[in-house]
């Protein structure tokens, strides 16, 4: 769920569920700095791994809709 490129590291999205998904967090010098960076920006752990702020909205919506089919 750490991406290393040039050396620096980021954390990647687990799911990669949205269009807009974001892929990955900012790379950072230290893989802490950019799990921070993650957590900072409000990114979702799932307990394997971090969805970030527009994957989480695509499941939420998911979630919604599937409640909204039951319903009706
Ligand atoms: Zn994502």
């Amino acid at each position: 769920m750490i991406v290393k490129k040039n050396d620096k590291y980021a954390v990647e999205c687990q799911v990669k569920m949205a269009a807009d998904c974001l892929q990955t967090g900012e790379y950072c010098d230290e893989e802490e700095e950019a799990q921070e960076w993650v957590e900072r920006e409000c990114w979702i752990f799932s307990g394997e791994g971090w969805i970030c702020t527009q994957c989480n909205e695509h499941i939420m919506e998911n979630l919604g809709k599937m409640r909204h089919d039951r319903e009706y």
